[in-house]
């Protein structure tokens, strides 16, 4: 499908052609989100929103465009609750910092679960040690889905927020994440989702889903690194404090007194990344020619042709089996340290993730110091997964000895 589009993919590695199993990661970019941007830095660059001169305004009329474009495609009612952030993670930090300055206090709760990224626990955890608040961890179970059962009794009178990945990048799992919501609203507690994984493989409507707050990364989405957005409810956003100061979020400043700007500037200082979110909008564009529904549906036949093959190696050990996953998997050879598959998938052109992914409670949790993790993107083949299993195949037989 569509591989053509990514120069990349004609790569070679270690003399082999490249076979790009990263897409968790990362995922590539299609020429014509290479070619915007160039002709952004061609033509358009400037900085913006501060000039008077013609540049400047065409320049941000494309930034402006693509926070339009960001707000229909996940369906959020206004501009002014399109953030555009680095990525994910300062998106979460944002909330984390910005809420949890106004809104934690001592002895308050926060949920999150036990399948969370990095960067969806450290911000939290430094919330909680700042205003002695309690992080609580939804546990899952050994397919990796979560304990849905156990939700109700973890949201208390002192939940202030959940925050909960849409899609797990280490097991795959896609998280019922309307249920989290409807629940935690029931008791007025409001709901981050963590979307990094989630874009490229399912259509976000943020108002169908009523989250509070919705974060995700470009780069996962075969847009430009650099650039993400958070989705945060008007209403919120406005009882917030910003999170950094300086140019462009301020109304007015004096020696004695600062007055903010207005949504979504308020959360935008500095300057941005406008060439990367000019991306972003080409991105989307891209997707959406597509159809995000013909993307899912044929990861998950990726997704079920690579579970099948190699499920016929014998050793082979999966983390995250659950019914509803997208198209990531993890695994392990009986005995074999990750890495070691890893570097020899390499030497076969192949480039696969080794280790903890960002994600170590879930390996503390499976006593395994990290796995080996395929993660497939519109442009991948049925034959490269082939090639794949047969070099798992013979990273097994060479290992097994050693
Ligand atoms: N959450 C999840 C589920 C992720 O997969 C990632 C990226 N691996 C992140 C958050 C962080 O995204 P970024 O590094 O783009 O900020």
């Amino acid at each position: 499908m569509n591989r053509d589009d990514f120069p990349i993919l004609k790569r070679t590695i270690h003399n082999r052609q490249l076979v790009y199993f990263d897409n968790a990661a990362t995922t590539q970019k299609p020429q014509t989100v290479i070619e915007v941007m160039s002709r952004y830095y061609a033509h358009f660059n400037s900085n913006i929103h501060r000039g008077v001169h013609g540049l400047s305004q065409e320049a941000t009329a494309l930034f402006e465009e693509t926070r339009d474009c960001v707000r229909k495609f996940i369906n959020a009612p206004s501009n002014q609750e399109i953030i555009f952030t680095r990525g994910t993670t300062e998106a979460i930090n944002l909330v984390a910092s910005s809420f949890g300055k106004t809104f934690i206090n001592e002895g308050d709760e926060i949920l999150i679960t036990e399948m969370e990224h990095h960067s969806n626990i450290v911000p939290w955890q430094w919330v909680c040690e700042e205003k002695e608040a309690f992080l609580k961890v939804l546990p899952f179970n050994e397919k990796g889905v979560l304990c849905m059962d156990l939700l109700d009794d973890f949201l208390t009178e002192k939940t202030k927020i959940v925050a909960v990945t849409h899609t797990s990048n280490a097991l795959g799992t896609i998280n019922d994440i309307k249920t989290i919501i409807d629940k935690a609203h029931a008791k007025n507690i409001l709901v981050l989702i963590d979307g990094a994984q989630a874009l490229s493989h399912e259509k976000i409507d943020v108002q169908a889903l009523d989250c509070d707050f919705f974060a995700f990364s470009g780069h996962k989405m075969y847009a430009p690194m650099g650039v993400g957005v958070l989705y945060g409810k008007e209403n919120l956003l406005n009882a917030m404090p910003p999170y950094q100061g300086g140019g462009e979020m301020v109304q007015h400043v004096s020696f004695e007194k600062t007055t903010y700007n207005e949504l979504p500037y308020k959360f935008e200082a500095g300057t941005p990344s406008v060439g990367d979110v000019v991306g972003l909008k080409s991105a989307i564009d891209y997707i959406e020619n597509i159809g995000i529904e013909n993307i899912a549906n044929y990861q998950q036949e990726l997704l079920q042709y690579a579970t099948k093959r190699l499920s016929q190696l014998d050793g082979i050990e999966f983390y995250g089996t659950a019914p509803h996953k997208a198209a990531i998997i993890s695994f392990n050879l009986k005995g074999i340290h990750p890495f070691d598959v890893g570097t020899i998938l390499d030497q076969y052109g192949i480039a696969v993730r080794t280790g903890h992914h960002c994600t170590q409670p879930i390996m503390t949790k499976f006593g395994i110091p990290g796995t080996v993790r395929a993660s497939f993107a519109l442009y991948n083949t049925f034959e490269e997964i082939d090639f794949f299993v047969m070099a798992v195949n013979k990273a097994k037989e060479m290992l097994a000895f050693l």
